[in-house]
């Protein structure tokens, strides 16, 4: 049965004595999987008319948005809007649900690292450029092989880098690098921004937590990115991190396996562009 063991320590006439107390969480373990079922759940029921609700709102600001008076397209496009934010937050949920599950399928392939995070980057540049803030990578070896499923792992490059953008300063810089880590390969993203404060630290992958509460948030999101992201390089067998100073910026890592040489395809993979 699943349990928790706690630990104390103490000192009795001088000698160090331990205490253990071993306790059944299969109550707990229970209720957080129905918890989460009926969140996916709900969560499902909400898609169908959610899709109908954003369908028509797109049509009617798209065909007749002209004939509108003023203060009606304004609040249509209020509408439009915060329906696309609630459909995102729905396939965030589901997306999590389906991953913690283990109901996603990982298509797993040989890929050469730095060649995917070009890719990353390319995809992130005009959201950047909207920032002003510049993408750097310093595409020095190592240059490993990993085995990993292209799509899911730029969505891991996706969170973070996004994160990255967003809390940097206007004119600011984003810098991603690899290095090797015993028989693994880390690749760091790194901000210059207001960094994470330290009494958040122990949540930041937690689903919904953000640093900021919802009335003096400056950046949009759902609070689930991380975790998504947390699940994804866990299904490959990494690790995910970050070291952060409050206004020194946030560097967030992740570790990926090392495919080793004589396990690589025989072709040689695409030219990092
Ligand atoms: P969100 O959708 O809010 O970005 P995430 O799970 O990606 O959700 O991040 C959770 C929270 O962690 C964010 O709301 C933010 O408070 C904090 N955070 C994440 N990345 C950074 C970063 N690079 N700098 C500062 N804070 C960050």
């Amino acid at each position: 049965f699943p349990m928790e063991l706690a630990v104390s320590e103490m000192t009795v006439e001088g000698r160090r004595m331990f205490t253990g107390v071993v306790r059944d969480i299969t109550d707990r373990k229970r209720m957080e999987r129905q918890k989460d079922e009926f969140i996916a759940t709900v969560s499902h029921e909400l898609r169908t008319p959610l899709t109908a609700i954003g369908g028509a709102l797109g049509l009617v600001l798209g065909k007749h948005g002209g004939e509108l008076p003023k203060t009606v397209l304004k609040m249509l496009k209020v509408a439009h809007r915060n329906c696309d934010r609630l459909t995102l937050l729905i396939n965030d949920i589901l997306e999590i649900e389906k991953l913690e599950s283990g109901a996603l399928k990982f298509e797993l392939e040989d890929q050469d690292l730095a060649t995917l995070i070009q890719r990353s980057l390319e995809d992130h540049k005009e959201f950047a450029g909207k920032y002003q803030v510049e993408l750097r990578f310093s595409n020095s070896p190592p240059r490993p092989w990993v085995h990993v499923d292209e799509r899911r792992f730029h969505q891991v490059m996706s969170n973070l880098i996004s994160n990255a953008v967003k809390y940097s300063p206007r004119g600011g810089a984003v810098d991603i690098a690899v290095s090797d880590v015993a028989n693994r390969v880390r690749v760091h993203v790194k901000d210059y921004g207001k960094g994470i404060p330290e009494d958040f630290h122990s949540r930041v992958f937690e689903r919904f937590s953000q640093a900021d509460s919802s009335d003096t948030r400056e950046q949009g999101g759902t609070g689930l990115g991380l975790s998504i992201a947390k699940a994804i390089v866990e299904h490959h067998g990494g690790e995910i991190g970050f070291f952060s100073k409050t206004n020194e910026g946030a560097e967030f890592y992740f570790d990926l396996p090392i495919r080793s040489p004589e396990k690589r395809p025989k072709v040689s993979a695409r030219p990092c562009a």
